[in-house]
């Protein structure tokens, strides 16, 4: 383990310790991370005796009116040394009440503070005294849990989970991250204390679920919630997606497993989590616009919009952002359809137009969420769906540039139009302004200035408007 700590601040946290008389060691993620050669820049430190003085007496040593910010409600401290977080704590011993997953904390020992901890990979230790200095503690067996990939908590799982159920979630997410398997005890107990993560705060859960989804293969998490039941709990809209129909014989497909499909799709071609998010919800209005039509089959006719109307619902409820994040989900899910029906049909320029007027700068991304969207078995139809595909980007490309329609504004704007006819704020403003930008879209006037006045005044006419 030696060779793991051989930055310069750790021999400092020895010495600062050694004067102080405590016992310190680094512990948690940060051994976790260095022995799966994963980088890690947050050094948690446990002192057996006060954190805080630890971390003063350690500021002192890297001198440089090194600052501590300490957290008394907490009793850790924290400071920054190069690119490093050290956060220092005194070793604890929690105990739980059932209706608060915030533990009643008093003094404890390093195996107090390693018990308290909730998986064996996250419980090591790596010591910090000048006489076992570099030593490994693992009372739980964590090196050989990460070697056979797995997640296992320290203590009974039933008491792990229930004392603290954000547990059950961070469980989920490591076992995504890290592509690690969740012990059968544990994911048994999982679902047995499903319920308790009622007592977990919903900005809590969503920290996780986010983690999650900008994991490599997010499916990984999303099939352990709904296998575990918590996904019901936490997301019922995601949840309620799971399922085949069979009506004559006919089934459709699970919108459920598709859209994790979906979303596994995309993240090769994209960290932007909302653009994740986009592909969890394009289809999440299925199940409300679900039909079977007679000689037609299943349909899902306006799953689009419903969609994009139940998604400020479903991020409230999540505690996610209800902003421009929000109405950048809210777009692609509306639009999500109309690039594939594009590759279906003989394309015209003016549809081709419509939809990067539509889409506008996120035009991109919407085309990245359909190439996704296309996960069907039959090999031929995706060979022929994605050839089509590749035909309308290559249409956009070529409108784009000869248009310039993406980020594009009609050239008469309101001002003019009542500047013209002297008009204050009305209704025939935004009748004009339609009819102009609908012509120019449709290719029926040119995307100029004098084209769109000379529409502006016949339409002036028409509506009996004086000049
Ligand atoms: P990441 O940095 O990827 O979010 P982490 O586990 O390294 O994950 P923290 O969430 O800061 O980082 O946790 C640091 C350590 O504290 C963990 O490794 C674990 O030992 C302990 N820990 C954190 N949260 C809990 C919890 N809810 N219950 C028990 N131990 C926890």
């Amino acid at each position: 383990m030696i060779k793991h700590i051989q930055h310069p601040i750790f021999k400092l946290i020895t010495e600062a310790a050694n004067e102080l008389n405590v016992d310190a060691y680094v512990i948690g993620g940060f051994v976790r991370d260095i022995i799966l050669e994963r980088p890690c820049k947050d050094i948690d430190v446990v002192a057996i005796g006060s954190g805080i003085d630890l971390a003063k007496a350690v500021a002192k040593k890297i001198g440089k009116n090194t600052k501590v910010i300490v957290f008394k409600n907490f009793g850790t401290a924290m400071l920054v040394y190069q690119d490093f977080e050290i956060e220092f704590v005194g070793a604890r011993k929690e105990s739980y009440d059932r209706g608060s997953r915030k533990p009643i904390v008093e003094d404890g020992t390093l195996e107090d503070d390693q018990n308290r901890r909730d998986f064996t990979i996250n419980a090591l230790a790596i010591s910090l005294n000048k006489n076992s200095f570099g030593k490994l503690l693992d009372p739980f067996g964590g090196i050989k849990d990460i070697e056979n990939k797995i997640l296992r908590t320290p203590l009974e799982p039933d008491i792990t989970y229930s004392d603290d159920p954000l547990r059950m979630m961070r469980a989920i997410r490591f076992a995504t991250q890290l592509n690690f398997t969740i012990d059968a005890a544990s994911l048994a107990s999982i679902t047995k204390n499903k319920n308790r993560i009622d007592i977990v705060s919903k900005e809590r859960i969503i920290v996780e679920l986010n983690k999650i989804i900008l994991s490599p293969t997010p499916s990984i998490g999303f099939k352990i919630l709904f296998d575990t039941e918590l996904l019901e709990i936490i997301f019922p809209a995601l949840d309620n997606l799971k399922g085949v129909e069979i009506i004559n014989g006919q089934g459709h497909k699970d919108n459920f497993y598709h859209t994790i499909e979906v979303l596994d799709n995309i993240c090769p071609n994209t960290d932007n989590l909302w653009l994740r998010w986009a592909a969890i919800m394009h289809d999440i209005a299925k199940p409300a616009t679900k039909r079977f039509e007679k000689g037609h089959g299943w349909t899902f006719h306006g799953h689009e919009d419903k969609g994009a109307r139940m998604v400020p619902k479903i991020f409230k409820g999540l505690k996610l952002p209800l902003d421009h994040k929000m109405k950048y989900v809210q777009k692609l899910v509306r639009l999500h359809l109309r690039p594939i029906a594009l590759a279906k049909d003989v394309v015209s320029d003016s549809a081709i137009r419509r939809l990067l007027f539509d889409a506008g700068e996120d035009i991109d991304d919407l085309m990245t969420l359909c190439n996704a969207d296309i996960t069907s078995k039959n090999a031929v139809k995706v060979k022929r769906y994605k050839a089509n595909f590749t035909l309308v980007k290559e249409k956009l490309k070529e409108i784009e540039e000869k248009d310039n329609i993406r980020n594009w504004q009609p050239p008469i704007s309101g001002e003019i139009i009542m500047e013209t006819f002297n008009l204050k704020p009305c209704r025939e403003i935004g009748t004009i302004k339609d009819a102009i930008r609908e012509a120019i879209l449709d290719g029926d006037i040119e995307n100029t200035y004098d084209a769109a006045h000379q529409l502006m005044l016949s339409k002036g006419k028409e509506l009996g408007l004086a000049k």
